[in-house]
């Protein structure tokens, strides 16, 4: 599949720049989700609402049975609108706010991923004023790290996020004490767009040896939620648009060690929507510079910031053009020198009017633009509608 499955005639008469994403390959990411995931007992999948909440991608998504995992009040509210199921619903965050929590609370959500003791203080007094007990896993942060870049790992003992291993059964007896909440599983996220099977195996060696010490202190859980993270294939969008689930649920299968009756619970993101989306931007000029040519789209970081956030690599192609390569630095219009998107690129000799697809961008896209320069927020379209 090359590039010619863009419609270029129908995203020609949309204003750019502009999401678009194709439906085919997402309905495929996730039927790939469900057929590895369900070979494997009581293995549940989430999806994690912060990579991407456009509303009708959320509902494709929660039409293929995942759950779904938020980060804000603002997401639970999207999860709901879109017709997840309350007790499919999990909300993680290291810092909630009082309304964020009585809105999961009122929502009577599947389970909170606590963060530390003085926000399950909070929780339990919340539920408590509502006359209810909240369901909350601990998350732990297991000090494993990723092989991805520094900003995007999470499970490092100086990351902000999650509670010392080594206060895992005293914040399991704090719980304990407390009326209104009950304590059900354990909770861990190591980072994203991890592509080394190793780093998942770390984390089910430390979760195993977690699991022992439980064991010893007779204390049962009933779910393990391991986060998400699995990373996608910048490089080969159209050779590889489906990330290797079947490796990354085998892994853990094989390595994370259940107790009868436990659930495993999985977050994705980044590898349900990524490949599905690019963002679609119109070449304003073509700039001869003193040492290099410029194609200087109407797309900024305002649009998609990954770049210029962290560096990230995302492949571009001339979808307008046929004619032989060159060189280019990709540069958008926003008044910072971080607007670049890709440096010294090979792309179809361009021109003005051309359409250029940014690829891999449907997940930390669309979702992350802001209005900086007094821009407009992209728009999402869907190549079924
Ligand atoms: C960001 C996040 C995810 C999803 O991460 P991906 O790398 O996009 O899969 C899952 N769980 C938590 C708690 C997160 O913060």
């Amino acid at each position: 599949m090359g590039k010619g499955h863009f419609p270029i005639d129908r995203l020609k008469g949309i204003e750019t720049p502009f999401y678009w994403y194709d439906t085919d390959v997402l309905r495929r990411t996730l039927e790939a989700i469900n057929a590895e995931a369900g070979k494997h007992e009581g293995f549940v999948v989430h999806y994690a609402v912060k990579a991407n909440a456009n509303p009708k991608l959320l509902r494709i998504i929660r039409a293929a049975g995942l759950g779904a995992d938020c980060v804000s009040g603002g997401e639970i509210e999207a999860a709901v609108k879109a017709g997840f199921p309350h007790d499919r619903i999990v909300y993680a965050g290291v810092g909630k706010s009082d309304w964020e929590i009585n809105l999961g609370l009122d929502n009577d959500i599947f389970c909170f991923n606590v963060e530390s003791i003085p926000e399950l203080e909070v929780i339990n007094q919340l539920a408590g004023e509502r006359g209810k007990v909240a369901r909350v896993a601990f998350r732990l942060n297991p000090n494993v790290g990723a092989h991805t870049h520094a900003n995007i790992t999470t499970g490092l003992a100086e990351n902000k996020f999650g509670i010392a291993m080594r206060d895992m059964i005293s914040v399991i007896e704090e719980a304990a004490k407390m009326e209104n909440v009950k304590f059900v599983g354990l909770h861990f996220h190591i980072g994203s767009q991890i592509l080394d099977m190793g780093d998942f195996e770390a984390l089910c060696n430390r979760i195993n040896e977690l699991q022992g010490i439980l064991d010893n202190h007779r204390i049962r859980v009933e779910h393990i939620n391991v986060g998400g993270g699995l990373g996608v294939d910048y490089e080969h969008p159209n050779r590889l648009p489906i990330p290797d689930f079947k490796a990354y649920f085998d892994t853990y299968a094989k390595k994370l060690k259940l107790r009868p009756g436990q659930t495993l619970h999985f977050e994705l993101g980044r590898a349900v929507v990524a490949q599905c989306g690019s963002l679609i931007t119109r070449t304003l000029y073509i700039k001869e510079g003193a040492v290099k040519k410029f194609a200087i789209v109407d797309a900024g970081f305002t649009d998609l910031i990954r770049p210029a956030l962290y560096q990230a690599y995302h492949k571009i192609e001339n979808i307008s053009s046929d004619e032989p390569a060159e060189a280019y630095d990709v540069v958008g219009p926003i008044c910072e020198s971080t607007d670049v998107f890709a440096k010294q690129v090979d792309l179809n000799k361009a021109h003005r009017g051309d359409l250029m697809a940014i690829r891999s961008a449907g997940a930390y896209g669309e979702i992350m633009a802001s209005q900086y320069n007094c821009r407009k927020l992209p728009k999402g379209y869907l190549s079924d509608e």
